[in-house]
């Protein structure tokens, strides 16, 4: 199948062959040539799938078919998404594939000014990409009308739920117009995505497209075991030795990413923390570092990292298992992308083995352990009792929490009241992350 079969614009096919793509991926084949027929989608598609392509051609091709009457530009697509990352991302995308077309674009969220973001949509957007809480901020301060969009996308919509967004996602609702297309992204489908998409969606057309992360081939994973106290000087190592260049580590602790860039830093290689605590400009100097090859090292926190877009990014290291399997998955999806092969590593101390059984009671595998000379791990080792047990899978990960201010607040606030905590547990992973 070839991007010119699918019915897009001859503009967005000089746009896509622009960004190097010769061959839609699977959730794009099915999903755009819906999309243009104005259907309503609910699609399976987990980020890494090129999902945002396969949502935002056909919304610009739609939206650069017919054009408002005059005055002011109405919002006339609006996308939201749960973090502040995505939305930036999304919006990158949007404007790259619409670089042809006379449409406008802006994109909203918290941590940052609002006063540009009022001034754009003062002059008029076509395209809104939001997450929810800025965006009922404008609402309220009246800088922003929702009552002419046309198509609305909700991506990453499992994440939103689990982030406490479903007071806002309805608010949000409550003021659009009846008439309209709705694009509903989901990488899972629990009991309450499919209620939202129940009373959202209008007789959708369901497409699913394999999880890449849970299947994924192109994704080699690998345990080290290692003593805890050993982790950072293995970590050293095999980015030195295996000569990586760009790697990006997983932590379970904002404090925890923070002290081990500091020591990578230390140990000669350039690393950098990306969390919750960081300013918005911070994290996407981060973000640019890395990209750029400047930073060899992100460290991350599992919220701040999800939606980060990295091509072909070679190597995932999870420096500590994360408390919820799920999230592995979301980890490592960071890798091996559209694609392109990718490397999965873990460093496992004695008292992470509960967690990753877990993590291979939902992947339905045992990993490969590999110990690396030198740094076997002490076999008189005692597990040193730490973070419990995520909350029973049933519905652990959906319980309603507090509304999430992270799209909100200043940063110091992000991410808390994500209604991850666990009962009795010493490490609340809300309020760490
Ligand atoms: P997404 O799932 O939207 O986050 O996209 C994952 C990655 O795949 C992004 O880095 C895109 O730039 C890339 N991508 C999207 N569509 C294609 C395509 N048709 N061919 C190759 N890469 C793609």
């Amino acid at each position: 199948m070839l991007f010119n079969e699918l019915g897009l614009s001859a503009e967005l096919l000089r746009a896509v062959s622009e960004q190097g793509y010769t061959q839609p991926t699977p959730i794009q084949a099915k999903a755009i040539p819906e999309i243009l027929k104005g259907a309503d989608v609910l699609a399976g598609a987990q980020t890494g799938t090129g999902k945002t392509a396969g949502f935002t051609l056909p919304l610009l091709h739609r939206l650069s078919q017919s054009a408002p009457a005059g005055g002011k530009r109405p919002v006339r697509a609006l996308v939201l998404t749960p973090t502040r990352e995505l939305a930036a991302q999304v919006s990158e995308s949007v404007r790259a594939y619409g670089k042809n077309l006379p449409l406008k674009s802006a994109v909203i969220f918290g941590g940052v000014s609002i006063n540009p973001q009022i001034s754009a949509l003062r002059r008029g957007v076509d395209i809104l990409v939001a997450t929810p809480g800025r965006l009922l901020d404008h609402v309220n301060q009246k800088t922003l009308d929702l009552s002419k969009v046309e198509i609305l996308v909700l991506d990453e919509a499992d994440r939103m739920l689990d982030m406490g967004f479903i007071h806002d996602i309805k608010k949000v609702l409550a003021l659009l117009p009846k008439t309209r297309q709705n694009l509903l992204f989901s990488a899972t489908f629990s009991d309450e995505i499919k209620r939202l998409a129940d009373g959202l969606l209008d007789d959708p057309v369901l497409i699913e497209v394999a999880r890449r992360n849970t299947a994924s081939e192109t994704v080699e994973q690998v345990i080290h075991p290692v003593d805890k106290s050993s982790k950072r000087k293995l970590l050293a190592y095999l980015i030195g030795s295996e000569n990586w260049q760009q790697v990006l580590v997983f932590t379970r602790t904002k404090h925890g990413a923070n002290r081990l860039a500091q020591q990578l830093d230390k140990d000669g290689l350039s690393s950098a923390a990306i969390h919750g605590n960081k300013s918005q400009g911070a994290r996407t100097r981060a973000l640019a570092d890395f990209k750029s090859g400047k930073v060899r090292v992100l460290v991350a926190t599992d919220i701040a990292a999800r939606g980060l877009d990295i091509d072909q990014l070679p190597h995932v290291v999870n420096y500590e298992l994360p408390n919820v399997p799920e999230d592995y998955v979301h980890r490592i999806g960071r890798t091996g992308r559209a694609g392109n092969e990718g490397k999965a590593i873990s460093l496992l101390s004695i008292d992470e083995n509960k967690l990753l059984r877990d993590i291979e009671r939902l992947l339905k595998r045992q990993l490969p352990r590999e110990v690396i000379a030198g740094f076997e791990p002490d076999p008189n080792a005692k597990p040193e009792p730490q973070v419990t047990r995520p909350r029973g899978n049933s519905q652990g990960r959906h319980r309603a929490g507090g509304r999430n201010q992270s799209d909100r607040g200043n940063g110091s606030a992000a991410y808390a009241g994500n209604g991850r905590n666990r009962n009795g547990s010493r490490q609340s992973r809300s309020a760490n992350i």
